[in-house]
Order: structure tokens, then sequence, then C-alpha cells
């Protein structure tokens, strides 16, 4: 497949808003693709370059694309900087700077979905002092050799957007119907092999091997989730149900065969460096190969340290060692995926948490099984005084569903008016903040995940904070109005609020009333961030409170 054909298609299905419209557009084209291609074509189709479960990173911000593109029309940095300032969208200012620079000089060889992949792939290997630079010259040769509408839908895979309004429903129904599969046995092999890419080359290639699929060590799959609920309703509908403690801390996934170890957060980033203690205590408490799913809280003096105390330790890169001397971290294990060779996902929870308490002992997550809701209560009560955000309810026979957020495990906690919302944009600050972010504008997601706004915040970041959130945010930037600054959305926010109001002011049709910063959700994707219809529901519920 050339690139300019994938250009194009994107560039329809940009035009088009009929989903059945898009899953037909994207069937027809399958039986032309090769095996090399199908998966690689599947990945860009969701705006990703590697497959889910792998941690291989583009590296390869806004900044370092203006860079890029100035290098190839012969301008200067700010030029680009200054039209992507004035668009706000990096596609098209790509796109229409090639066009202008198109007069003068031709591309030379035309790009194949193959050979943008394999550019990626060098990008993402390049390490070391002169990675910046290999990065750039791969960005460099792409850019100069497409054609402006390449340009556009190259610039948005560099930095993982590609805005054709292409979701991952739309890409799996269209691999269900292009192989005549059945949709069970597609979302199955995609819940454990975690890269829609590879379903769709065994789909071509060996359809049978679908139903025979497992999840394979050192590829880390989705976590699964829990939705909001209450315990009266839990024990109605099904009678005995688990209760453990809902640890405030931060997810991980342990793989461990043989002497090989890994950990992953729950956006799946591999964090073994920067938790060698935590490794250490689960490869220790198992003669097992086990993948197995858990949270890890911090620890000082006997007390749980507040969720924050656990990320600043992830994120640590330096002294790691001293680090874990002074807080001390410490997992709770409460599912098993895998255990010795045998995938596990599709038994009862009852069965699995049977092999769990045998493999991984002390580490096990402590669990009661009861029918009474006054003894739930209290189970929650006691949890709460222990310093947990609340208690996990779960059905004993459910299986466990990778990356669902389902019915079949309860979050209950205390009514918290916090909410996660994507930070879009922010403004510097004034006076001794002028170099820093002063306020974060904050937005929710309606129904196909596009953003609508509804909040600024900048109360409850301290210094330190700021500092942090600065650093952060540097290689995000898209554009700068003025005081503006526009980010590429992939933070989230876990804000406050005294009430939520109606408003014209924000896209969402609702405001934040004193809006506070609580914390940074870097464990959460943005696709989690509350959505309108929850806004909604949110409104009605405080409407109702005070009535
Ligand atoms: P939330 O982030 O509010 O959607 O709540 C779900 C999160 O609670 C999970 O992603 C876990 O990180 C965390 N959690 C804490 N304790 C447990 C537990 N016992 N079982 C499952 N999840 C837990």
């Amino acid at each position: 497949m050339q690139f300019r054909e994938f250009a194009e298609l994107c560039d329809s299905l940009e035009k088009i808003s009929s989903r059945l419209a898009m899953i037909d557009l994207l069937t027809g084209l399958y039986p032309s693709l090769s095996r090399e291609e199908l998966p690689v074509f599947v990945r860009f189709m969701r705006g990703k370059i590697f497959p889910d479960w792998s941690s291989k990173k583009l590296g390869f911000g806004p900044g370092l694309l203006c860079e890029a593109l100035a290098y190839v029309i012969g301008k200067k940095r700010q030029f680009v900087i200054s039209a992507i300032n004035s668009s706000g969208d990096i596609g098209r200012v790509v796109e229409e700077l090639l066009e202008k620079r198109e007069q003068t000089l031709f591309f030379s060889e035309d790009l194949t979905l193959l050979d943008v992949y394999s550019r990626f792939l060098q990008m993402a290997k390049i390490s070391g002092r002169k990675s910046q630079q290999g990065r750039m010259r791969s960005a460099q040769y792409l850019l100069s050799n497409a054609s402006p509408l390449e340009g556009r839908y190259l610039a948005r895979l560099m930095l993982e957007e590609l805005r054709i309004g292409v979701g991952e429903g739309v890409v799996r129904e269209s691999v269900t119907k292009g192989f005549a599969i059945p949709q069970e046995i597609i979302e199955h092999a995609h819940q454990a092999l975690n890269d829609l890419g590879e379903v769709a080359l065994l789909a071509k290639t060996d359809p049978n091997a679908l139903t025979e699929v497992h999840i394979k060590p050192f590829r880390p799959v989705k976590m699964m989730l829990a939705q909001a609920g209450s315990i009266a309703s839990m024990v109605e509908a099904h009678g005995c149900v688990a209760a453990e403690n809902k640890y405030d801390g931060s997810r991980f996934q342990f793989h461990i065969v043989g002497d090989k170890t890994a950990i992953y957060s729950r956006r799946l980033e591999e964090m073994t460096k920067s938790l060698p203690d935590v490794t250490a205590l689960l490869a220790n408490a198992t003669d097992h190969d086990v993948i197995v799913d858990g949270e890890v809280i911090a620890m000082q003096n006997g007390n749980p340290m507040p969720f924050q105390t656990v990320l600043r330790r992830i994120h640590r890169k330096h002294d790691i060692a001293e680090a874990a001397d002074a807080i001390s971290m410490q997992p709770r294990v409460f599912d098993i995926l895998v255990c010795d060779g045998e995938t596990l996902i599709d038994r009862p929870f009852s069965e699995r948490r049977a092999i769990l308490e045998s493999v991984m002992k002390e580490f096990a997550a402590p669990q009661i099984v009861s029918n009474s809701p006054e003894e739930i209560e209290h189970y929650y009560h006691a949890a709460l005084d222990d310093g947990n955000e609340g208690i996990m309810l779960k059905v004993l026979d459910s299986p466990y569903l990778p990356g669902n957020r389902g019915k079949f495990w309860i979050k209950i906690k205390p009514e918290a008016d916090t909410i996660d919302l994507a930070v879009t944009g922010a403004e510097w600050g004034e006076g001794k903040r002028a170099r820093m972010f002063g306020s974060f504008l904050l937005a929710c997601q309606d129904e196909n995940g596009d953003l609508l706004e509804l909040s600024r915040v900048a109360t409850g970041i301290d210094d330190a904070m700021l500092a942090e959130l600065y650093e952060l945010f540097q290689d995000k930037i898209i554009a700068e109005h003025g005081k503006t600054v526009v980010f590429k959305p992939d933070v989230v926010f876990e804000v406050g609020y005294a009430e939520l109001q109606k408003s014209t002011n924000y896209a969402a049709g609702y405001a934040l009333r004193f809006p506070r910063f609580i914390r940074l959700r870097d464990d959460k994707d943005p696709d989690e961030i509350e959505s309108v219809a929850s806004l909604a529901h949110r409104y009605c519920t405080q409407i109702k409170a005070c009535q």
C-alpha cells in the first residue's frame, strides 16, 4: 500500500460520519493488504504505531515536529510555530506549508505504508545522547518525501492523534466483518493479545488459531476496571460477593517466568527499573510462572501514604535505592491471569482466587465473602478507618475481562465530588510564576471520545507541583496565542469542586464551581476521563440532593 493511498483513505474517512460506511470502507480494503501491511494498517487506523502492549515510544513531540518541518520547507522554526498558533491543527499546517513548498521543490520518493512504519521503528529504537538528532533526521526524511496530504497524516501519526473519527470499536467491527469471524472470538483474542493488528493478521492467515490464543508473558494486557455501585444492589443481584479493600495506590501487572520478571503500570508502561523492591518481593513470594494483577501502596512507619507518594516513587529516575529505604512499597495482589502457562481469565473469580492464594501467599489482598449487607457495610467502614479509599465488590463467578469497565467489579467509596478531566491547555502565570503555567484548561469527553471543555483550575497547586507540571507539559505544547497555550491532551487531572452548574461558557454545557486541583492522574489514560453523560447524571443527583 502506498502511503498516498493511506492518506487518501484517511481523508475520505474524516468526511464520513456513518459508522457503517466507515466499516464498509475498511472491510473493502483488507483483501488487498499483504501480511506485513495488515497489522500496521490496523494500528495506524487507530492512530497507534505500536501494539497496545508494547512499551515502544516514538519519542516525538510537537516541538520536534515543528523543527523537522521548518528544516524541510527551509524556514525558521518560529515561522512554523506562528502558522500553528493561528490554525491550532498541526496536521493541516503541515499540509499547507508542504503545499507552498511544493511549488518550488517536488518530493522525490514515493513512500509506502511499510516505509513509514520502518522509519517509525527506527525512531523508537534510537537511544542515547544523539537520539534527538536521529529522530529528527527520520522525521525530515519522511516529511521531505511526503505530498501535502500525506504530510497531514504523517504529522498526526507522529503525534499519535489521527483525528479521523475512527474509534477502536469501528476497527474491531471491520475486522470481524472483513474476515467473517464471530465478534466474540475477535473480542476474546483481542483481550488476550492486546493488539488488534495481530488479531487481524490471525483472522487473515489462521482463523482457527483465534480461539486458541493465550495471554503471553511480558506482553501486558489491559486491566479490568470497576464501576460505581452500591452494596445493597450487588447483594441483591448476586447473593454472596467478595469484598476487598480499595487501596489508594497504583495499579500494576506483574509477570514472572523463571528468573525473568517485569512489572507494568495501568497504562502498560514497564516500571521494573523504578520498582525493583516490589519486583523482588513478588518474585521471592512465588515458585510459579504467573501473571498477576494488583495495587502497590506506599507505607511509612506502618501508615499508608497518599497516592501521590506512590507516583513520585514510580517516576523517580535516580537514587531509587535511597527512596526505597525511606518509603516501603507494599504490593497487594488481587487477581491472577496466568499460572504456569495456563490462561485463567475465563475461569470464575472464586477459582482464580483459590489459585492466587496458593501461589502468592501473603501478598494476596485480604478478602471476605459475604451475602450480608450489614457485614459488608462494617467491612467498608473498617477499610476507610485504615486509610483505604473504600472497598471493591466482586462477583464470584465472573471472568477476568481485560480493559472492561463492567458490572462484575463495583467500587464503593464515599461520595466525593472529584472528577477526572483531560488537560487541553493552560495560561502562563503572573509575577513570580510568570515562567510557569498558572491555570489549566480542562475537558470531559462526549460519546465519541471528542473533548469538550468545562473548567479551568488554578487553585490547590503548590510550587513543587507547578514546577513538576511545567516539566511535564513542556513537550506537549501544540500552539500558543499570547498568554494561552494549547496542549496535546494526554494528561489527566483529578479535580474537586463545590458544585456543578449549567453553563454556556464551555462546550460541555456545564462548569465547575470552585474547582481545585487534587492530583495528577498519570496512571490514567485520557480515554478514561469523565463523560458528558455522567456529568448530566452528577447534575441530576446534585439537584435531587438540594430538593
Ligand atoms: P477507579 O480508579 O476509581 O476507577 O477505581 C478502580 C481502581 O481501584 C483500579 O484500577 C485499581 O487501581 C484500584 N484498586 C484498589 N484496590 C483494588 C482491588 N482490591 N481490586 C481492584 N482494584 C483495586
